[in-house]
């Protein structure tokens, strides 16, 4: 986790006007930075919040003082979360109330409270209009961050009180320095394509690149689908049971099976072996796309998306695998 804004890689526009917003001693008391998943929205918060508080010397925020130490443990009594609930991630007006009477209480150690909406668009309107009250108005020693994807989700009149910023991609070799250092054990080929998925951002790149992430599970991704276009049944079947014994392995082989199988579709319907997300593996791509139709692979896409429905309703994982993977062999076959 980057610890202040001289470790956030990219970003240069949002770190810069936060940075001399805090160091100035003139940062405005709502910000809204507006980004894709993964884009590093939440990094830029904790750096803003660390700055916003520290007591150490030097550039802002110091990363060692008590208080950057604390920020960085999520554990600073002054700095506050809001995020959806359920499954829809809705931000209820209660939420916002909880938040507001959090706001008019003076901070506990530093010389402001920080209150950050994550997800800021899944506010309800009464919300919304409950923090437009807060924005409109604001406490003394209270300042406001609203994290989302799609600021066009929020009211006019929430966009017009806030400073607005944007997150953006860092350049690509910056990435993949940043990638290769924190993800050793990955190669260049499955950090290129972690990448290409992620539009550029590193988040989202990581995520993939995890041990639960689409990318982890490449290589056997490539092994089951050739197994299963193999002369085998039997062996094909042992193998998978082995590598999809549970429902977290099972789930990681999807994702990876899912980006092979949209690059073999893509490469059917013509385009160019550089332009496939998993560009590297072009050869591998190519040997299945000799042995899959565009029919086929759909078929599979959509039997993949229901063994993945199943699973997540608690489905058994070792038969929903075997049927999957039996249907998948005659797909093929
Ligand atoms: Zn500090």
């Amino acid at each position: 986790m980057p610890r202040d804004f001289a470790t956030v890689v990219g970003n240069e526009a949002a770190v810069s006007a936060l940075r001399s917003a805090v160091s100035g001693g003139r940062s405005a008391h709502s910000y809204l930075i507006a980004g894709s998943a993964g884009s590093g929205r939440k990094t830029l918060a904790v750096a803003f919040a660390a700055a916003l508080f520290c007591r150490g010397g030097g550039a802002l925020p110091c990363g060692e003082c008590p208080q950057c130490r604390k920020v960085f443990a999520g554990q600073h009594p002054d700095l506050s979360w809001v995020r959806g609930t359920g499954e829809t991630g809705t931000i209820k007006v209660d939420a916002i109330r909880e938040a507001r009477l959090a706001a008019y209480t003076l901070p506990n150690e530093a010389d402001w409270k920080l209150c950050v909406v994550d997800g800021a668009e899944q506010m309800t309107e009464a919300a919304q209009n409950a923090l437009l009250k807060i924005l409109e108005e604001p406490p003394a020693s209270a300042k406001f961050l609203l994290l989302c994807e799609n600021p066009t989700k929020l009211l006019p009149t929430v966009r017009s009180r806030v400073i607005s910023l944007r997150t953006t991609a860092p350049a690509h070799g910056d990435a993949v320095a940043f990638l290769t250092e924190r993800c050793p054990d990955k190669s260049p080929v499955d950090i290129d394509a972690a990448l290409r998925l992620s539009g550029g951002y590193l988040g989202g790149a990581l995520a993939l690149l995890s041990d639960d992430g689409a990318l982890g599970d490449l290589d056997l991704a490539f092994e089951a689908l050739d197994a299963l276009s193999g002369t085998s049944l039997y062996d094909a079947c042992k193998l998978l049971a082995a590598k999809a014994a549970n429902r977290k392995c099972l789930l990681a082989l999807l994702d990876a099976m899912g980006l092979v199988l949209r690059d073999v579709m893509l490469l059917r319907a013509g385009a160019k072996a550089a332009s496939l997300t998993l560009s590297a593996r072009a050869r591998d791509i190519s040997s299945l796309a000799m042995k899959l139709t565009n029919q086929s692979a759909s078929n599979i896409m959509d039997k993949m998306a229901s063994a993945r429905a199943a699973v997540m309703q608690n489905a058994s994982v070792p038969l929903t695998a075997l049927n999957l993977f039996l249907q998948c062999w005659e797909e093929i076959h």
